[in-house]
């Protein structure tokens, strides 16, 4: 449902034009739009305090800037109050509650270009788009840069990773002043004051370039992020053709940390589910033949050791079914990953019968995980993948995991550039017409697009597990997964791929997890992906007293809430299940051991339940006894404070189900 109503407008005077005022439904976030001399121009308040200072709009097309000699023609309010359900997620029903406004601009003169500024106000954020009406002149265009300005009201601490010379998303999350930081990608996370939390990214990344920003400090103490587009190898930023519409730029204002993962703003700026018939999607937990490989104790290419072996998928389906997963993943089923071959998604290696294997999976009731390495072949990709995924389908695989490893895409443009981004959503469309979920590894930046595609099941872009297997540097340190969720974790579900077991038999010494048992198994909740894979061997789960933790944690759920929240230090998070009335919770912390007092006040009043307790053995420490791990069964209630005692690197898994 959508009501338009007539806002009150408020009409001030700011620098001599009149501003128009939106309100968040609650009243604590205000937009105010105007002109400043011709030029569409913004501020952002939060609980009257000033945010973002006016910070200007524009947009630089090839034949000149877009956004200067303004008028305004009109100022459309809107005010929207609906409630949708998600197929998956971290929550099951989302409300998309805002008001917002559509300023239709022409300029003065010249040839009076039309532009539109899109804003919408919600009680967590700002969302603000272009648009580029159909009109004479503008049939093709070129944009060379956007002109958006996001001005801090003051320098803060932020986590952000550079948008230069980080492969794949895949680096750390450092903290820095936000003035001192290079152009760093989106999401940007700031601490813009003790009860004001911001985080910049976009929603809707459609037909355009990935954003980033460019922090530089003015003489008056504020700090400007200028938009910077990912361009094309020619430098062009986008291809625009008649009526154009740019991604959502977003600006999440919260009183916590904890909230920004509570933010569904992004979701709500993206169009409803495209796919009618969905009842083929099902998230899930799968094991994969990849640590092994990762270990070097496999091969991806055929050989002596090679792990996609029929055999050796079939005993991985055996454990699955045993331990109710619903899927496993195989790298090197393929030809193309020894020297000299052919990369083709549409025959398997020989000694790999994979007829045979769907057949056996099937049977268990587990799916065979596809799996389509393209080293940066998007190319290849799209010549083979309506025929690869039609096959898939008849063998009754639905899920296929997509790689793109090589600097750059067919040789030539970034993965985040507008060519990437259409190849991305072109395999998105046809994997939804064969009924093939998609696990995205080296994707572009999540902005929430699998609102309307659900097939999109969840990405890389992030410097996962796979770097404490053979990264030189040691692999992720202990602040790593704490600094996730309040960062990459918000552009969406993240396939981290948690819990290895066995820390020994390094590949390069020293290199290992650096956290306990008990963190790594909280990692299942804390960091959410409605695919997650079990990673390691399943000669290390076998007989694991944790191993009943991963078997019962759902993934995907009705509720979340975050206790604690503590950027880069320590997290708290309990979801509840979809099916029932359990809640699973984690929690995790950096390198400093800590007690946290957790209240079970999310639990129903009244009702008696069981929790299952993994925590960090008393003697527990990621560096001298990891694998630690203490477990018990209690009684608890809402009015239970729990009280959580982790390790230097250490955490708690919680199961919690009704009496
Ligand atoms: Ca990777």
């Amino acid at each position: 449902m959508r009501r338009f109503i007539t806002l009150i407008m408020t009409c001030l005077v700011v620098a001599g034009a009149s501003a128009t005022r939106i309100t968040s439904p609650s009243g604590r976030l205000v937009c105010e739009l105007w002109l400043d001399k011709g030029v569409p121009t913004y501020s952002l308040s939060y609980d009257g305090r000033t945010v973002v200072a006016p910070s200007t709009l524009g947009l630089q097309l090839a034949d000149g800037t877009l956004g200067t000699g303004m008028k305004q023609l009109s100022a459309t309010p809107v005010t929207s109050d609906n409630t949708w359900h998600q197929l998956w997620g971290e929550d099951d029903m989302v409300r998309d509650h805002y008001n917002g406004l559509t300023l239709s601009l022409m300029e003065r003169g010249g040839k009076h270009r039309r532009l539109n500024i899109v804003a919408r106000v919600y009680d967590d954020g700002l969302g603000l788009r272009y648009e580029i009406p159909a009109q004479k002149g503008l049939d093709t265009f070129i944009i060379n840069d956007e002109l958006t300005q996001v001005r801090l009201a003051h320098d803060a601490p932020a986590w952000s990773i550079p948008s230069n010379h980080t492969e794949y998303f895949e680096g750390i999350f450092e903290r820095a002043p936000l003035s001192q930081k290079d152009t760093v990608c989106t999401p940007l996370t700031i601490e813009f004051d003790e009860n004001t939390f911001v985080a910049l990214h976009e929603a809707n990344l459609t037909d355009y370039a990935s954003l980033n920003y460019t922090p530089r400090r003015c003489s008056d103490g504020t700090v400007t992020l200028l938009s910077a587009l990912t361009p094309w190898h020619d430098g062009t930023k986008v291809y625009c053709q008649g009526r154009t519409v740019t991604p959502w730029r977003t600006i999440v204002v919260c009183p916590t940390a904890g909230d920004l993962l509570l933010s569904r703003m992004m979701l709500n700026l993206n169009e409803p589910c495209a796919i009618d018939d969905t009842s083929w999607i099902e998230p899930g937990r799968y094991l994969g033949i990849w640590w092994c490989i990762h270990k070097k104790k496999n091969t991806w290419e055929m050989g002596p050791t090679h792990g996609a072996t029929t055999d050796n998928v079939k005993r991985y389906i055996d454990f699955a079914a045993r331990h109710g997963f619903a899927g496993v993943l195989a790298e090197g089923w393929n030809p193309g990953w020894g020297e000299g071959e052919t990369v083709t998604y549409l025959r398997a290696y020989s000694d790999f019968d994979i007829d045979e294997v769907c057949r056996y999976a099937r049977e268990r009731g587990v799916r065979f995980i596809g799996h389509m390495e393209s080293w940066g072949r998007a190319q290849l990709i799209e010549s083979e993948m309506d025929s690869a995924f039609a096959w898939y389908n008849r063998l009754g695989i639905n899920t296929v995991k997509t790689g793109y490893v090589g600097h750059l895409l067919d040789g030539k443009e970034l993965a985040k550039s507008q060519y990437g981004i259409r190849h991305y959503r072109r395999v998105i469309e046809t994997a939804a017409r064969h009924h093939i979920m998609i696990d995205n590894h080296e994707p572009a930046m999540p902005t929430g697009l699998q609102r309307t595609w659900p097939n999109l099941m969840t990405q890389e872009g992030v410097r996962g597990q796979e770097y404490n297997a053979w990264s030189v540097d040691g692999g992720n340190p202990p602040s790593h997964t704490v600094t996730l969720p309040f960062t990459r974790g918000l552009a969406g579900p993240t396939d981290f791929t948690p819990a290895i077991f066995n820390q020994g038999e390094e590949v390069v010494p020293g290199t290992h997890p650096h956290s306990t048992i008990a963190k790594q198994l909280a990692e299942f909740v804390v960091l959410y992906s409605p695919l997650q894979m079990a990673a390691d061997a399943i000669e290390n789960y076998e007989g694991h007293p944790a191993l009943s933790f991963i078997e019962s944690c759902p993934t995907t759920w009705s509720k979340t809430v975050v206790p604690h929240a503590k950027i880069g230090e320590y997290i708290t998070v309990a979801r509840k299940q979809r099916d029932g009335d359990g809640w699973w919770i984690g929690s995790m912390t950096d390198a400093n051991a800590r007690t946290l007092s957790l209240p079970l006040d999310f639990l129903d009043s009244g009702r008696r339940y069981v929790a299952w307790i993994y925590c960090d053995g008393a003697d527990a420490d990621y560096e001298s006894n990891p694998y630690s791990l203490s477990t018990n069964r209690i009684e608890v209630d809402a009015n239970t404070v729990l009280t959580l005692r982790l390790a230097r690197s250490g955490g708690a898994a919680i199961r919690i189900l009704p009496q």
